[in-house]
């Protein structure tokens, strides 16, 4: 077996709170799996890279994108009437690369069209593509009418939700993607307006456990969110508005808040004379009550995982997850908590813990290189980077 020593560096390793220096880890390079880690490396390896005393980190797990969709404004957004599947697929692998080259390692894609996701997930699972892995919801469950209906099923009983969600299984999703609520995008619903009823979400959400997958709900105001958690979905998306009420449901359920701060910042505050005018006023008036929620929800010490929403307006593939984590402190996580939500929180999340989302024996060589200590500066996750993805550069 061949295998490769990374030493001198300073390791995050998702599991302590502190970079440990004079770190080093050896990597299986069939495998691309970590055999061994500790301090102050072995003098013999096949293959010794020294990584010049940086600081190592595991990949960031994204764990709400949406593939299909294209941010550059030349090709089409998700759920446009004039995307063909080829076209769908074009653009959900160039976001790929974009996201692996800025050190995303992982993604939970949550609605993307013509089940783009799950096909690509199932070549990068067979090494086919070299791809951040893909835990795939292909399209969502809406109501009829309901947010982003136009690429998802449509479903207007628990009967027709079941049906819905044993048939996205059937495709090969990953998790089911259940609209709750409105949203911010779409004229005629508000983020308030509640939309899948909390017996319609749990038919999906009992399907997707009983097949050991998970089930998340895009929710935005408090009726909806409440809706979501008594169905039993492993995260709550956006969660605008948190009543303590709320946030006592989260930590009694244990369910992830993925909060997407970068969805609604990108039409707030990039998306001036670029998105239509209802769209900035939604996007205006939630913001102080959605970073208000996610700060009491993170010092209540609710689990939270990062997402960003990516494919939303001015919201891209590149370094918007690393800004993202800068948002989520600026709205009074701590930066232990960002690095947390984007590693080892967004693994249990997608259920891929046992072999992701840390730096230790046993899991995958997934891992980013930065010039600084993130916790020190969060901004240090969106300079220039290294990425390796089970022990491969990428470049
Ligand atoms: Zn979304």
């Amino acid at each position: 077996m061949s295998k490769t020593l990374y030493h001198h560096f300073a390791l995050f390793d998702g599991i302590t709170d502190r970079f440990e220096p004079n770190a080093y880890f050896v990597v299986d390079d069939e495998t691309g799996k970590i055999v061994e880690t500790g301090t102050n490396a072995p003098s013999k390896a096949d293959r010794t890279v020294d990584l010049g005393n940086k600081f190592v980190m595991p990949g960031l797990i994204n764990a709400h994108t949406h593939i299909t969709s294209d941010v550059s404004g030349k090709l089409e957004p998700l759920g446009s009437p004039k995307l063909t599947p080829i076209l769908a697929t074009k653009i959900a692998l160039d976001n790929l690369q974009d996201l692996l080259k800025h050190g995303v390692t992982y993604i939970r894609d949550v609605g993307a069209d013509f089940d783009v996701d799950i096909e690509l997930s199932k070549l990068e699972k067979g090494g086919h593509i070299l791809s951040p892995g893909i835990c795939a919801s292909g399209r969502p469950l809406a109501m009829t009418g309901g947010h982003f209906c136009t690429i998802g099923y449509e479903v207007d009983s628990p009967d027709e939700a079941r049906k819905a969600a044993r048939s996205a299984l059937k495709n090969g999703a990953d998790n089911i993607k259940l609209m709750a609520t409105g949203g911010v995008s779409f004229g005629g619903e508000s983020p308030d307006d509640v939309q899948l009823t909390e017996e319609e979400m749990r038919a999906a959400v009992l399907e997707a456990h009983h097949k050991g997958r998970t089930a998340n709900a895009h929710a935005q105001g408090t009726e909806g969110i409440k809706n979501a958690l008594r169905a039993g979905v492993d995260s709550v998306e956006h969660a605008f508005y948190l009543d303590d009420e709320a946030i006592q449901m989260f930590l009694e359920k244990d369910t992830f808040i993925v909060p997407t701060l970068i969805a609604v910042y990108g039409i707030s505050d990039r998306g001036e004379g670029q998105v239509p005018d209802f769209m900035l006023d939604v996007a205006r008036e939630v913001k102080k009550a959605h970073i208000e929620s996610i700060s009491k929800a993170a010092k209540a010490g609710v689990k939270l995982a990062m997402g960003t929403d990516a494919g939303t307006p001015n919201n891209d593939f590149r370094n918007d997850s690393g800004f993202e984590l800068q948002l989520m402190v600026e709205a009074g996580c701590t930066p232990l908590q960002t690095l947390q939500a984007a590693t080892v929180n967004g693994a249990r999340l997608l259920k891929i813990d046992n072999e992701f989302g840390t730096l230790e024996a046993g899991k995958f060589a997934d891992f980013i290189v930065l010039d600084g200590n993130p916790l020190d500066d969060i901004k240090s996750v969106q300079e220039e980077k290294r990425v390796f993805k089970k022990g491969k550069e990428i470049l």
